[in-house]
């Protein structure tokens, strides 16, 4: 299992977790919802059977999903602080010594991640944990052999921009294109974002950040044709 997208939620070791949440896992069952965790997260274009993308891409899906999938998740999620409760049972599991490549604190990330999603009630004290959290998850800006765990690059940025925009009750996208370099998406900054013109993944709030980040991302910028593994 790898990582076969650039945000949070594209790639099959994101989904593994949050399938992983859902399950058992954490003590706590969330199963026998109606939606899962995953109804949230599954729609991603690039994990999707082609039939799936098809329904995933059209407009009655795309309102199930604002109005009636993500609000039924936040209200599970804050009813008898569900969340709240979620968090500290991952966040007991985080100390693990044999843990080497932290993934249980990448799962509270990819935790974080699901209840900002949801809109879901974040307390302090776990808003604050996770912005404590990121600095100490593995990141990487491509695809590399050893080593290839925690966030691939422009979904940390995603995933801090997630954090600073959050509202109680505002469901968040990680689906968005979002910056690469400051991970805000449309709704942050009031306008569509750039598109790097020579690999059309890169995608940009503007000018400035883009040019930020040419040193970093020349590596991964390979036009479409000249691409020969999907893995980023
Ligand atoms: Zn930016
Ligand atoms: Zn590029």
């Amino acid at each position: 299992m790898g990582r076969w997208g650039w945000r949070l939620f594209e790639g099959d070791q994101d989904f593994d977790i949050v399938i992983s949440i859902s399950d058992d896992t954490l003590g706590i069952k969330t199963g026998q919802w109606e939606y899962r965790l995953s109804a949230m997260v599954h729609q991603s274009d690039m994990l999707a059977p082609p039939e799936a993308a098809v329904v995933y891409r059209t407009a009655e899906y795309a309102y199930e999903l604002a109005n009636v999938i993500v609000p039924y998740i936040r209200q599970k999620l804050n009813t008898s602080n569900f969340g709240e409760r979620m968090f500290a049972a991952s966040r007991a599991k985080e100390s693990d010594p044999d843990d080497l490549f932290q993934e249980s604190k990448y799962r509270t990330i990819i935790l974080g991640a699901l209840m900002m999603r949801a809109g879901a009630r974040i307390n302090t004290a776990d808003l604050q944990h996770l912005r404590d959290l990121v600095p100490q998850i593995n990141c990487t800006s491509r695809h590399t052999l050893f080593n290839d765990h925690g966030f691939r690059a422009p979904g940390r940025a995603q995933f801090l921009a997630a954090l600073d925009h959050y509202r109680p009750g505002v469901a968040r996208s990680f689906q968005a294109p979002s910056c690469f370099k400051c991970g805000n998406i449309e709704e942050d900054i009031g306008r569509k974002l750039l598109q790097c013109k020579k690999c059309i993944v890169a995608t940009y709030c503007g000018k400035d950040c883009q040019r930020d980040q040419w040193r970093e991302h020349r590596v991964s910028c390979i036009p479409p044709g000249q691409r020969r593994m999907l893995n980023v």
